[in-house]
């Protein structure tokens, strides 16, 4: 299995030459040369499995040069009830993704049951087994680089922590995180993890990273690396739960629909690319906040991304993005794979500009592909927040909150909708007590954590700061 970039000017190249990176030489995202099918007796036969034999059994589709006993072990020692420990009680951890039923044809996919109570750990869990693995072997290093505003970082230090082979560097806005997500990065005393706190705004951290990989002898010298959301290892392993999810509330190869909510489109580009393997998916529902530039596409045809000042602060921050990277994997698909087409359309969208695909009808075909879209409000997640607690004593967070106000909106009578879980509500402590008026219970290895010493250093906003650190720590 090769895989090729979605702009059509880099050299196909095999999954352990891609993992490491970022975007393609070209500028442009991997994707595999063609996606391996299920027929409907694979989709049988896979029904029973459990989560990491299922995982297995999909991953190993894509990943041709990792020997198969490797492999498996790498993915058994992943997915373990000790590493997604939390389950609510109606639930079983060793199901890794377990399914909570609401009601009739309504279900959450609890995908945050990881070391950092967000879906990310489900992939970043395996990426820094799969990184140590490869590194280890090629005898190489790398040193990560990030900046976080919470989720992405937390979820990337927990998978990397004590990995040989591999430092991570991580900047974040100093004293404007939630006490909770400070205390759950700051915690970790594993001497390989790095948290800067940077005197800034998230903005700013995330400059210094776009200047510190553009000094490309720096980034060389220096082993600079990324696990930004455009890696195709991230996406992958989320591939993985949309079988899971689907065989737990299904019997007989039926279809089912599913919300999610969306940011970087990362984790519904792999519901995508589940759908394309034969998985019997009728909709996929984009959910996205305030911040609906998703919506605007899938509604209209016009991608027209925002830059950092129209991008608003909402309850869901994680899904406070108005430039979704991993679109382009779904584009590629939409449009024929023909990657000139695709040159062209992000000509104009590097460029700060738009695109319009009413123009050559593929806009009508994105319907064929399951799409579907909405979009809520503050005021909207709060109403479901309270709502699902009222009528199904099931606390949701701000983001589950967004999937429910869009499944309700497409929800169809006789076909199952499960909405994915993608943090826990007490991430977002501060709106579940505006919601409901009480706090949500914390699992008991996190009932202490801001008590707990922490491990940072402050700088001031500079790059020049940043690289002498990195200079003195590797
Ligand atoms: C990252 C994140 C999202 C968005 O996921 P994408 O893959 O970027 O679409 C949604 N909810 C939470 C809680 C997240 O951390």
């Amino acid at each position: 299995m090769k895989y090729i970039s979605t702009r059509g000017q880099s050299k196909p190249l095999s999954f352990s030459e891609i993992l490491l990176g970022g975007l393609a030489p070209d500028g442009g995202l991997y994707l595999p040369e063609h996606y391996p099918k299920f027929s409907y007796d694979d989709l049988n036969s896979m029904r029973s499995m459990n989560y990491p034999t299922l995982a297995f059994h999909i991953i190993s589709k894509f990943v041709d040069d990792i020997p198969e006993n490797d492999l498996k072990e790498i993915i058994n020692k992943t997915y373990t009830k000790d590493v997604y420990a939390y389950s609510r009680k109606e639930q079983k951890a060793e199901d890794i993704t377990p399914i909570l039923k609401i009601k009739d044809n309504l279900y959450i996919l609890s995908l945050s049951n990881g070391p950092t109570l967000a879906f990310k750990d489900i992939a970043m869990q395996l990426l820094g087994n799969l990184f140590e693995y490869v590194l280890v072997k090629k005898n190489k290093e790398i040193n990560i680089l990030g900046a976080t505003s919470g989720d992405t970082g937390s979820a990337a230090e927990y998978a990397m922590r004590g990995k040989k082979g591999i430092n991570v560097f991580m900047l974040s806005p100093y004293q404007k995180m939630s006490r909770f997500q400070t205390a759950q990065m700051f915690s970790i005393q594993d001497a390989n993890i790095f948290n800067l706190s940077i005197k800034g705004v998230f903005d700013d951290c995330q400059d210094i990273v776009k200047a510190v990989s553009n000094d490309l002898n720096f980034k060389k010298d220096f082993k600079i690396g990324a696990v930004n959301s455009i890696n195709w290892g991230r996406i992958l392993a989320q591939i993985v739960y949309y079988f899971k999810g689907y065989f737990a509330v299904t019997e007989k190869n039926e279809e089912i629909s599913f919300t999610v909510p969306t940011g970087n489109f990362g984790n519904i580009c792999a519901g995508h690319i589940a759908r394309m393997m034969g998985l019997p998916i009728k909709r996929l529902v984009v959910a996205t906040n305030e911040n609906n530039v998703l919506d605007e596409f899938f509604k209209a045809g016009i991608y027209k991304p925002r830059d950092a000042k129209n991008t608003l602060h909402t309850s869901s921050p994680s899904m406070d993005i108005s430039k979704a990277s991993n679109l382009e994997r779904f584009i590629f698909d939409l449009i024929g794979r023909d990657d000139k087409k695709l040159n062209l359309l992000w000509q104009s969208v590097d460029q700060g500009g738009d695109f319009n695909l009413n123009q050559e009808g593929f806009f009508e075909k994105i319907k064929d592909f399951g799409f579907i879209s909405s979009s809520s409000t503050h005021k909207e997640r709060i109403h479901f927040i309270k709502e699902i607690y009222s009528q199904y004593s099931i606390m949701i967070d701000t983001h589950t909150a967004d999937g429910f106000k869009a499944a309700f909106e497409h929800a169809e009578s006789n076909v199952p909708m499960v909405i994915l879980e993608t943090a826990l509500p007490i991430k977002f402590e501060d709106y579940i007590v505006e919601a409901i008026g009480k706090k949500p219970e914390r699992p008991k290895s996190l009932m202490y954590i801001e008590d707990l010493p922490q491990r940072f250093e402050v700088l001031n906003n500079q790059t020049e700061e940043v690289k002498a650190f990195i200079r003195q720590n590797v």
